[in-house]
């Protein structure tokens, strides 16, 4: 089957033919030396991308995985946590916790609201017995940023208190740096930010969560932490590992890190503001108070169905984009930054989307705007 479309999605993202012909290679065994040699190269390179000095482990799942490791290994049943819920990532957060017995509060935004940290350092003043404070970095439901810097000193001053951070549209493609931010638990995907198909995901711990990980009374198996940092300090992982996943991984991360990791997120960063330029002059607005760059979130017009222009676009334009969930369904567009993007890719995203409003009300973007907007991008 041929696969002619552009995905725009903020996950899976379009993987880069370099990283798909090193799919393709034959699979090697995981207990050789040249697996080791890769498993080396790809724990340094990830460090770097993590800005941490601790190891960054894996575990053969999708990025819900490295989340559920991340409570399993750290927390005991009982312990109360705080998740910062946004989104339906923040709800998964909520449910993850409250399948282990943790005791769980939350603080609720209004999805598409900016996270004010004020009400975080309110919440640990008059609850000292908080063990984790649960959050997103870019919450991807509806495009919104988080202080996580902000948040970091806050929790670094408390002794008892580790702060876990979702990442997974965040690490690899937003600044984001672990150790200096004060970040505790740090996890990423593979088909977000780190341009690969799903399978993998990552977690690295410092120094306050491994010291948590002793006390864990959570029962667990696969996500074993502690076996699997065992294994990495032997360049290997616990169980079989996806030696053909990890050597494109190995790939992917040089393409971050070409010019450094600072390069790649300004590379980022100009693709969502060529994309939101171009939204403005189709007299679209942005969906959410604080914006990532990993992804644009935009409202669809009161009177138009965005699920019927999703589909329109995947239809008759070969453009995968995503709608909104539960509540946002219909209201909202959302499209992927991350990926082998190219600019060709993004004026057709540009073009076809006007052209798909059009056909549901073309007074919405009149024939002399639209003329123009594609001279200008041509
Ligand atoms: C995609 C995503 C996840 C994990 O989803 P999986 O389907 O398990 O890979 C978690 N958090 C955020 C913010 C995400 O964007």
């Amino acid at each position: 089957m041929s696969n002619n479309f552009i995905l725009m999605t903020p996950g899976p993202v379009k993987v880069s033919d370099r990283v798909l012909n090193e799919l393709s290679l034959p699979v090697i065994h995981h207990r050789t030396d040249l697996f080791k040699k890769i498993f080396t190269e790809v724990s340094q390179k990830l460090k770097k991308v993590f800005m941490t000095s601790q190891p960054v482990l894996l575990h053969h799942s999708t990025g819900s995985g490295a989340m559920e490791s991340s409570v399993v290994n750290c927390l005991s049943p009982d312990d109360k946590v705080l998740v910062i819920n946004g989104g339906k990532f923040g709800e998964r957060w909520i449910k993850i916790c409250k399948a282990y017995s943790l005791e769980v509060y939350s603080i609720d935004l209004e999805w598409g609201k900016a996270f004010n940290v004020k009400n975080l350092s309110d919440f640990l003043e008059n609850n000292t017995d908080i063990k984790a404070v649960f959050c997103q970095a870019c919450e991807t439901s509806t495009g919104v940023l988080f202080p996580i810097k902000e948040m970091g000193k806050i929790i670094k001053k408390l002794k008892n208190t580790i702060f876990i951070v979702d990442a997974i549209t965040a690490v690899g493609a937003i600044p984001l740096k672990m150790d200096k931010w004060g970040i505790d638990v740090m996890i990423g995907g593979s088909q977000k930010a780190f341009m690969l198909p799903a399978g993998i995901s990552l977690i690295a711990l410092s120094e306050k969560s491994w010291s948590f990980t002793k006390e864990s009374k959570i029962p667990k198996f696969y996500f074993n932490l502690h076996n699997e940092l065992k294994a990495y300090n032997e360049k290997q992982t616990f169980f079989s590992a996806s030696a053909s996943l990890i050597r494109s991984l190995n790939v992917s991360l040089d393409i971050i890190l070409e010019n450094g990791v600072e390069k790649y997120w300004e590379k980022i960063i100009n693709r969502a503001n060529f994309l939101r330029n171009a939204f403005r002059s189709l007299g679209l607005e942005l969906f959410p108070e604080v914006s990532c760059s990993s992804l644009s979130v935009i409202k669809v017009p009161s009177h138009l169905d965005g699920q019927k222009i999703r589909q329109r676009l995947e239809e008759f334009e070969k453009i995968i984009i995503m709608g909104g969930q539960d509540k946002l369904k219909g209201k909202i567009l959302r499209i992927g930054h991350m990926g082998d993007i190219s600019k060709s890719d993004m004026v057709k995203v540009i073009i076809s989307l006007a052209k798909v409003i059009r056909f549901f009300d073309n007074n919405f973007i009149d024939e002399n705007n639209f003329n123009k907007i594609i001279n200008d991008l041509s």
